[in-house]
């Protein structure tokens, strides 16, 4: 596939004379540098020029870059990699419920639920809108929470409360009336973003896939994104060595937060952002949305070169779209947004328009039609799409697929905070067998495929952000063990697919940039590319499994510029 070299906003291209020592700005010796390049995975030192790497390589060979102006600095043995890339993760998601109410994440009964929400709603009398979560799906039952349920507990104010998969929501009936929701509400996509409703048709409360955004939009619910909020986030993941993030759907008003940032200097990493597409409707006005996203809030360090689409739902609340039925279901296996010609004639606009794919693929069946869509645009084009197309999540892939992701040029996309099993709910409606056998990432990287990993953190609280750590999904992709069960964790099946700490580290720095079209500047610690690199506390390939997630960061520096922590 063509790269087009993608020109990295606000850097200035410094001279590159490889092979002729030219005096650096920084010199990092006495290091144990992990590259993450192939033709050299460990180095000692390295000088940086003009916010480039200028040599990478050993004590001796960096002499030939210092001179009386170079700033040299000894890190005595400290363990460095490059800037690390989240590739699928929502920072205007976070920033928008930094004030919402916070509900033990695994309450024991739903009276504990209910008592922190009281307390809450206590403590806020003030709020017009109870708004927040996450309650877990596998407290209920098939027929999911009900509205009563929450007005035995608070009635006569309007709450509004996502799950743990953050794609379904719980209202009580004061919510249900003040947003001017009843049985005669439509279903955006039926089967799919649909209000549940009781044999008489009435709304139990139990909202899926978004279903509600208009009326939630209407009311004015969600959307508030502080720049001020936002960048609490975006700070936190660059402390961490997050050098670039790619935002896998936001709001207007969390763009406009971040070219706020942007135009202000204060955005700490470089954002890509994306247009995110719900229901059909919005296919055929896509681009010119994306063009505008561009060209309204695009700028220095804020990017626009991605459409993702919501292309299926979730196991937990039967909306992904699988090859077998639903557990206790005759032949209902959910379905995707649109099916694969709808798709493969878009893959074709975007290969027009040089835009790139993100797809929200969860189900077998959803991987599947994608999949057929990606063959059937090549088909058409007698060649690859020249974009890139990135399949997220990827929950369940039939063991028929693994070969098409390398045929059709697939970049893959995980957040293995998941993978110890956090998420509990699909084994009720997948069944065990299928739930042990989900997030199998092990046969793409046997196939050479492109994998990349990311956080995919919606919301708030300082449980939830340490969840956003790349050291956290390192950890837990690496052992398959949830670190909040603690003595409790148990590995998460299948047990082959604790992944090695270099798979980890490739998919969250070098692969995190390919899918972002950035490898040809970022990723790596080479010779030319811009100089990203975070110098961590410890080794994270001598520290026990259980100590990986508590990694920190003692310098971060982005184009050679210390940004974070200090050089020894
Ligand atoms: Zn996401």
């Amino acid at each position: 596939m063509k790269e087009p070299l993608k020109k990295i906003p606000g850097i200035v291209l410094g001279c590159l004379l490889i092979g002729t020592a030219t005096s650096a700005d920084m010199v990092l010796t006495n290091a144990q540098i992990y590259t993450v390049d192939d033709s050299q995975p460990w180095a000692e030192a390295v000088a940086i020029e003009n916010g480039r790497f200028e040599y990478v390589g050993n004590a001796d060979g960096v002499r030939a870059f210092v001179d009386s102006d170079t700033v040299e600095y000894d890190l005595q043995g400290m363990f460095v990699l490059p800037g690390l890339v989240d590739s699928h993760t929502h920072p205007g998601l976070v920033a928008r419920s930094v004030d919402y109410v916070e509900l033990p994440w695994t309450p024991e009964t739903k009276k504990e639920m209910f008592d922190a929400l009281v307390a809450y709603a206590d403590e806020n009398p003030d709020k017009e809108f109870i708004v927040g979560g996450r309650w877990p799906t596998g407290l209920f039952g098939e027929e999911g929470p009900n509205r009563h349920e929450l007005d035995a507990v608070l009635p006569d104010r309007p709450v509004i409360l996502t799950d743990t998969s953050g794609h379904a929501q719980w209202l009580n009936t004061k919510a249900l009336e003040v947003l001017g929701i009843d049985r005669n509400t439509p279903d955006p996509i039926p089967g799919l973003s649909y209000l549940y409703r009781d044999a008489d048709g009435e709304p139990t409360g139990w909202i899926k896939e978004r279903a509600i955004s208009a009326q939630l939009a209407a009311a004015g619910i969600g959307d508030q994104v502080s720049a001020d909020s936002l960048a609490g986030f975006l700070e936190y993941l660059s402390a961490l060595g997050v050098t670039v993030v790619f935002d896998a759907g936001n709001s207007e008003e969390g763009y406009k937060a971040a070219a706020e940032l942007d135009r202000d200097n204060r955005m700490p990493l470089r954002y890509e952002g994306s247009y995110r597409i719900e229901v059909e409707d919005q296919f055929s006005g896509a681009v010119q949305e994306l063009k505008r996203l561009r060209k309204t809030y695009g700028g220095k360090r804020l990017r626009f070169n991605t459409i993702k689409i919501m292309f299926d739902g979730v196991s937990e609340i039967r909306t992904s779209a699988v090859l077998e039925p639903f557990l206790g279901e005759e032949d209902y296996r959910g379905r995707t947004v649109v099916d694969a010609p709808r798709l493969s004639n878009f893959i074709l606009e975007l290969h027009d328009e040089q835009i790139d794919l993100h797809l929200h693929t969860v189900g077998d069946a959803a991987i599947r039609t994608a999949l057929d869509a990606v063959e059937i645009a090549r088909a058409e084009l007698g060649g690859q799409p020249d974009i890139r197309i990135t399949f997220c999540h990827l929950e369940i892939i039939d063991e028929a697929d693994f070969d098409r992701f390398k045929k059709l040029n697939i970049f893959s996309n995980f957040s293995p905070q998941w993978h110890g099993g956090h998420i509990q709910g699909a084994q009720l409606t997948l069944g065990q067998a299928r739930y042990d056998r989900m997030f199998t990432v092990q046969p793409l990287l046997d196939r050479d495929v492109s994998v990349a990993f990311s956080s995919d953190i919606t919301n708030a609280g300082k449980w939830r952000t340490d969840r956003a750590s790349p050291y956290f999904g390192m950890q837990v992709g690496h052992t398959r063990l949830e670190p909040e069960f603690g003595v409790k964790a148990t590995i998460r099946p299948p047990e082959n697919e604790r992944l090695s700490v270099e798979d980890m580290i490739r998919g969250y720095t070098l692969n995190g940039a390919a899918q972002l079209g950035l490898d040809n500047e970022l990723g790596s610690i080479e010779v030319g590319k811009v100089a990203d690199l975070v110098v961590l506390d410890r080794n994270l390939f001598e520290v026990l499994p259980s100590q990986i997630k508590s990694t920190r960061p003692t310098a971060v520096l982005m184009e050679g510029k210390l940004i974070s922590g200090s050089l020894p």
